[in-house]
Formats: structure tokens, C-alpha cells, sequence
């Protein structure tokens, strides 16, 4: 791969990362709220301020980015591979450091963890709120060169050990898989045919053109209808982040995932700079940070799998 290509790829999976956090730190803003009321007091809500339900600092992120982070070290420790037991444990440690928001499913399936000691939890029909899919981002930097059944498994042994849902994996496999293809070039209308078209083949649910999705829930066909909506009608970073959060509900969270596409997708010169500097210097410097280490972890342990020339001649 030339160095060109390569530094662009980093600097999309930066994007990708610093997307999510923004996305997470706009919507908390306005979590919980409707669009009538995020009109009345916002007009509209463009900023990172802080405040909201959690009465954040401005530039402060949630569970959604939280999560991503201990992810994130669990399969840098784990030498760029998604190991069940070792997400399990980085997710119940970041529950111990009393996060700002946790949600309902992940404290459950966690607390189950610690009494059981199983790092999966159980299937349940109850569990496709959206708490896998809005970390899953940290899969689809460490698994760039994988072939696509082993991110597909990689996604569902993070999301397996709070979420054990088929549509919750759906939509955490479309996602990897789409924020993925974007890091490595794809654009929107790439991600049309190859991510969005077969997905709601295969899941007719996630179809987002039936209703506007305004006050998405937790559940994760809400949510990523929202997400798919904000993405499919714009054309920029700042405008898919400014319609997916003035729709207000899960707001942190649309925001979260529609921040990793479109930074994925549009790349770094896309973020708008007052957002990048809003975000608190910690959060900037570790969301950075970690998308470095994730690809580059990842792409050493693709190439140590790979047959070395010398070795592929002898045999
Ligand atoms: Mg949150
Ligand atoms: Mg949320």
C-alpha cells in the first residue's frame, strides 16, 4: 500500500474517532428532548455546550465515547483482537469508575457478569436497545484488514457481552462494516449499495424512509433510522451532526454513530474546527490517540497472520 494512502487512511480513522466524540458531546445537549423543545430553547441546536439531563462541561463526552475507550485498550491488550472475557472485564471496570451515564442493559447483562463470570450474556429479545452499537467503532479500526465473516464475528463478541440480539448485531456489523469501507475510501454512494441496500434486505425493520424519525428511542432500529436518515440527506459532516441531533431523544447516541460514518466518510477537513476544539483536550487527545494505535495494532496483526514470501516458496 503506498505511505499516501496510508496516511490518508489514519487520518480518516482519526476523523472516525474524533466524529463519534463530537457527536456524543453535541447530542448530550439535547438527550431526552423533543425537536419542539430543542426549537423553542436552541433554535437550532449547533454548538458543543455542555449542560442537558447529565449537566455536562462543554467539550465532555458520555458512555457512548466511554465505552468506546475501554473497547478500544481491551483489544490493544489483547494485541488487536476482540477476546469476550477481556471486553467483559475492561466493560466492568468502566462501570467501577462510576461513568456519567450508563444504560439500562449494560448494567444489567455487567452485573450479571460479575456474579456468573460468563462474559456472554444470555440471547434475549429484550436487548436490542442500542449500547453494543454505539462502541463498536474501535472493531472497525483494529479489524481494516480482516476478512469481512471475522469483523462480522468480532462485532458480536464485544456486543455479545451486554447485548445478545440479532438485530442489535445487525446493526453493529452494519455499522463496523460501513465505517470501515469509508475509512478505506468508500463514499456515500458506495456505502448506499454495498452497506445500507443489503442490510434492509436482510432487515427490513432498519428501512428509514417510512417516517421521519423524530425523538428516536434507545431501541436500535429507531436509532439507526435516525442515523440513516441524517446521513442519506445531506452531503457535509456538520449537516448530518445538525439533523441527527435536532431530532432530539437518544440525541448523545445518534449523534455518537452518525459522527463515526460521516467522519469516516468525509474525513478530517470536514470537522468543523469550533467542534474539534470544543471537545475537552483529554477527550480530543485520547479519541486521536487510540485510532492510531487500534490501526496500527491491527494492520501488525494482519500481517504477522499473512504467509511470508520466503515460507509461501518452500512449501
Ligand atoms: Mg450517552
Ligand atoms: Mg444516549
Amino acid at each position: 500500500m503506498p505511505i499516501a494512502m496510508n496516511v490518508q487512511l489514519l487520518a480518516r480513522a482519526e476523523a472516525a474517532y474524533l466524529g463519534l466524540a463530537i457527536g456524543d458531546a453535541l447530542g448530550a445537549t439535547v438527550e431526552f428532548m423533543t425537536p419542539a423543545e430543542i426549537a423553542r430553547q436552541y433554535g437550532v441546536h449547533r454548538h458543543i455546550v455542555g449542560g442537558g439531563w447529565l449537566k455536562l462541561k462543554a467539550g465532555q463526552v458520555t458512555d457512548d465515547t466511554t465505552m468506546s475507550w475501554a473497547l478500544g485498550d481491551a483489544i490493544r491488550q489483547a494485541e488487536g483482537r476482540v477476546e469476550a472475557l477481556a471486553c467483559a472485564i475492561a466493560f466492568d471496570t468502566w462501570m467501577r469508575g462510576k461513568p456519567v451515564d450508563i444504560g439500562n442493559t449494560v448494567r444489567r447483562n455487567l452485573i450479571q457478569f460479575r456474579r456468573s463470570g460468563m462474559a456472554e450474556a444470555p440471547p434475549s429479545e429484550h436487548d436490542a436497545g442500542n449500547g453494543a452499537a454505539m462502541r463498536v467503532l474501535p472493531v472497525a479500526l483494529a479489524y481494516l484488514g480482516e476478512d469481512e465473516a471475522a469483523l462480522r464475528a468480532a462485532c458480536r463478541t464485544q456486543a455479545h457481552v451486554t447485548h445478545h440480539n440479532p438485530v442489535s448485531d445487525a446493526a453493529c456489523e452494519f455499522i463496523a462494516l460501513a465505517v470501515r469501507d469509508a475509512v478505506l475510501g468508500a463514499d456515500l454512494r458506495q456505502l448506499y449499495r454495498g452497506r445500507i441496500k443489503p442490510l434492509l434486505a436482510a432487515f427490513p425493520q432498519f428501512a428509514y424512509r417510512k417516517r421521519r424519525q423524530e425523538n428516536p428511542s434507545g431501541y436500535v432500529v429507531d436509532t439507526l433510522q435516525c442515523v440513516l436518515q441524517a446521513l442519506m440527506d445531506t452531503g457535509s459532516f456538520k449537516d448530518c451532526l445538525t439533523q441527527v441531533v435536532n431530532c432530539g431523544g437518544d440525541a448523545d447516541t445518534t449523534g455518537a454513530i452518525a459522527g463515526m460514518l460521516a467522519g469516516a466518510l468525509y474525513g478530517p477537513t470536514a470537522l468543523p474546527e469550533a467542534w474539534v476544539q470544543a471537545l475537552l483536550p483529554e477527550v480530543r487527545q485520547r479519541c486521536v490517540n487510540q485510532a492510531r494505535q487500534l490501526v496500527a495494532c491491527g494492520l501488525l496483526r494482519t500481517l504477522s497472520q499473512a504467509t511470508p514470501p520466503g515460507q509461501r516458496a518452500a512449501a
